[in-house]
């Protein structure tokens, strides 16, 4: 009997899952951490326990805290959500110790897949097909190195632990090798502790497709695939289900491989098998290999949800609770095409560096499911993940379900934060995506067309000029109408840093005349809607302190001058500072050291992610101002250059 459930996460899985729990009858218990107080997911659920500092490490990874919150509030059972301690086994033995339910498979079949060679080794036996490749205990360089040249370059060295894309590097050359492994090690070691390797053979045209397995300890079912083939540093960005181009025969052999895996370490609750799959001549039963299992719930799962009509978090708790499997194999429906969207805060255009900042707006799109953790007000911190919602549709066929992808990206509305909307939607447009020709190399192919935003038109500049003088919102009924005559005004804008002025005439309250450099629009105010020369447009303005955002189609952020600040003292090139509060991992800079423009000198680790520090312009070190393992605050001057002679 479960009556009462604890979920032991934060952000858009907690929200999630209190969704389905609450439309099942149960109360619902959140945790949170000292910087979550206040947060969705709190509000989300019926009982909150605090528990404790905004370290994952002080709070969403305490299992023990998380234990006794979920015994204070007569909770019988646990849902871990994915990231934290879904995969940690022994916090299920310790759950269990309690007398309570973890919601997802055993510990057992968690260590089974924990780390990636024996994961492997096991898959082999099972007669799943495994990435060719070494996965062996003898981890001496030369051997490694001896393996690489028997599996054939490319190949790619993998952290037997890793996750996230961690750990990782792919070698053409054996002249590399060495240098790589050391690389993959050393970030192995940091990120977990633990700095066994695996080789395998990089496969040619890699697509990444995985497939939603369901378990009940014994018997288990697919619910067909999903495709994450567009990556950016191994780490997915879209999703969709069904895989483009899959064949009833594959579709078949690598459900079959799925459930093998899955039935083979007798598999409970929702889990992902991830393959990479060589399509150098397209899809081929014989072209799949097994690269991983994900023992938890995957941040993707809604596109299986929109093709099967399924509700996995409803089917997690009702196996959870003892119930046999809700579906058999032949009565799981695919129906029509899903994509889902990650939408982080980070700067495309800056390396996807992760943003913070406080959600000025949040406009959901009517048409797709939203899944978010966050509302407008509250903020991005640097504490966890960035990724602010995901949005998912769908529609009969691909090419509906990316008209309505197209259309609910441009509808979505978000300020206050740098996001990847715009790069999305760039993306989702890409003639490879469009047509369904994805590997996993397409966003690098793409590259700087996709990383930088278009250029604003002369009628987004206007309306930033109207925002900018704060002239976007109806004039009070008492203000006099000769006070808006004939008024003219300069508003003086920046965009991604180069300086725009613009002046803008005011004609009555509502019709205003907006002059650039060589253009000129006649702009007129209807309510919330705004025309331009007379034709009405879908754009609409935000405007914050410093800055305005056009909507029109993707967000266009400007940055309104400050006179005051103009002409302040400005560091110039000398001073590198820390992008965002993070933890300094490495300094390779020493005074006196001359560098190249481009050249490493830190590595900072905020956000999860690894932040590479480099010179901006070539010169001398001056003086390096603080050391390996110290926390510092965005905005923090690191390392110092002489002055330009
Ligand atoms: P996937 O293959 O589903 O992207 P990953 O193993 O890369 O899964 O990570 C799962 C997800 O868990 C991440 O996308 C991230 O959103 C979430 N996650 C992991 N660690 C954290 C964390 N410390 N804080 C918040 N979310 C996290
Ligand atoms: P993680 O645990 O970090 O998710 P995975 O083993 O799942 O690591 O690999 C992450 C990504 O790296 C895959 O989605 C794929 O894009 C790429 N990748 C992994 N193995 C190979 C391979 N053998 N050949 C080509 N690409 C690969
Ligand atoms: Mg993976």
């Amino acid at each position: 009997m479960i009556d009462t459930l604890l979920i032991a996460n934060r952000g858009e899985i907690a929200c999630r899952i209190a969704r389905t729990a609450r439309a099942m009858g149960l109360r619902t218990v959140a945790v949170y951490s000292d910087a979550d107080a206040g947060a969705a997911h709190v509000a989300a659920c019926d009982l909150a326990y605090p528990i404790g500092g905004a370290a994952p490490a002080d709070s969403y990874l305490r299992g023990d805290r998380i234990i006794a919150a979920a015994q204070a509030a007569g909770a019988q059972a646990i849902h871990p959500g994915y990231g934290f301690l879904s995969e940690n086994p022994d916090f299920v033995e310790a759950v269990e110790a309690a007398g309570l339910i973890f919601v997802g498979p055993s510990a057992k079949a968690i260590r089974a897949m924990g780390l990636k060679d024996a994961a492997k080794a096991l898959m082999e036996e099972a007669g799943v097909p495994v990435v060719p490749g070494y996965h062996g205990a003898d981890q001496s360089d030369a051997l490694l190195g001896a393996e690489a040249q028997r599996i054939g370059y490319p190949v790619l060295i993998k952290a037997v632990a890793g996750g996230g894309g961690k750990g990782m590097r792919r070698v053409d050359n054996p002249s590399d090798f060495a240098d790589a492994l050391r690389a993959a090690r050393a970030e192995a070691r940091t990120a977990f502790g633990n700095d066994d390797v695996l080789v395998e053979k990089y496969v040619g045209t890699p697509r990444h497709v995985e497939v939603q397995v369901f378990g009940d300890g014994t018997k288990a079912v697919h619910l067909y695939e999903r495709d994450c083939s567009l990556q950016r540093r191994h780490q997915k960005v879209i999703e969709e289900a069904p895989a483009p181009g899959m064949t009833p025969e594959m579709r078949d052999a690598m459900g079959q491989a799925a459930v093998r895996a899955a039935e083979a370490i007798g598999y409970s609750g929702a889990g992902t098998v991830e393959f990479i799959v060589d399509a150098t001549d397209g899809l081929r039963p014989d072209r799949f290999y097994f690269m991983e299992m994900n023992t938890r719930l995957q941040v993707e799962h809604p596109v299986t949800e929109a093709i099967t009509g399924v509700d996995l978090v409803a089917w997690q708790l009702r196996v959870a609770r003892g119930e046999p499997l809700p579906m058999a194999q032949n009565d799981i429906p695919l129906r029509g095409h899903a994509m889902e969207a990650r939408l982080y805060a980070e700067d495309a255009a800056a390396g996807f560096l992760p943003a913070i900042g406080r959600l000025t707006r949040f406009d959901a799109p009517e048409a797709a499911r939203l899944d978010t953790g966050v509302r407008a007000g509250d903020e991005i911190t640097p504490h966890y993940d960035p990724m602010i919602a995901k949005l998912i549709v769908h529609g009969d066929t691909r090419d509906e379900a990316l008209s309505r992808l197209d259309r609910a990206l441009s509808d979505t509305r978000i300020s206050g934060v740098t996001t990847n909307l715009g790069f999305l939607r760039r993306l989702a447009r890409t003639n490879g995506y469009q047509t369904g020709k994805v590997d996993t190399g397409l966003i690098d192919r793409e590259g700087e067309a996709l990383a930088a935003d278009a250029i604003p038109c002369s009628k987004t500049r206007a309306l930033a000029a109207i925002a900018a003088l704060g002239l976007d919102q109806s004039p009070p009924a008492h203000a006099g109408f000769a006070l808006w005559h004939s008024q003219a005004q300069i508003a003086r804008l920046a965009w991604s840093g180069d300086a725009i002025d613009i002046r803008v005439t005011t004609r009555g309250a509502d019709v205003f005349d907006v002059h650039g450099d060589d253009w000129h629009h006649e702009v007129t105010r209807l309510g919330a809607t705004w025309r331009i020369d007379g034709v009405q447009t879908s754009a609409c303005l935000q405007a914050d302190v410093g800055r305005v955002t056009v909507f029109d189609g993707a967000p266009y952020v400007f940055d309104v001058a400050d006179p005051l600040a103009r002409g302040g003292a400005s560091a110039g090139g000398n001073v590198i500072e820390a992008p965002m509060p993070g933890l300094v991992q490495t300094i390779s800079a020493k005074p006196g050291q001359s560098v190249q423009e481009g050249d490493a000198l830190a590595t900072l680790e905020a956000m999860k992610m690894e932040h590479v520090l480099r010179a901006p312009r070539a010169g001398t070190v001056a003086d390096v101002l603080v050391a390996a393992g110290a926390q510092v605050a965005a905005g923090a001057a690191l390392i110092t250059l002489e002055d330009d002679a």
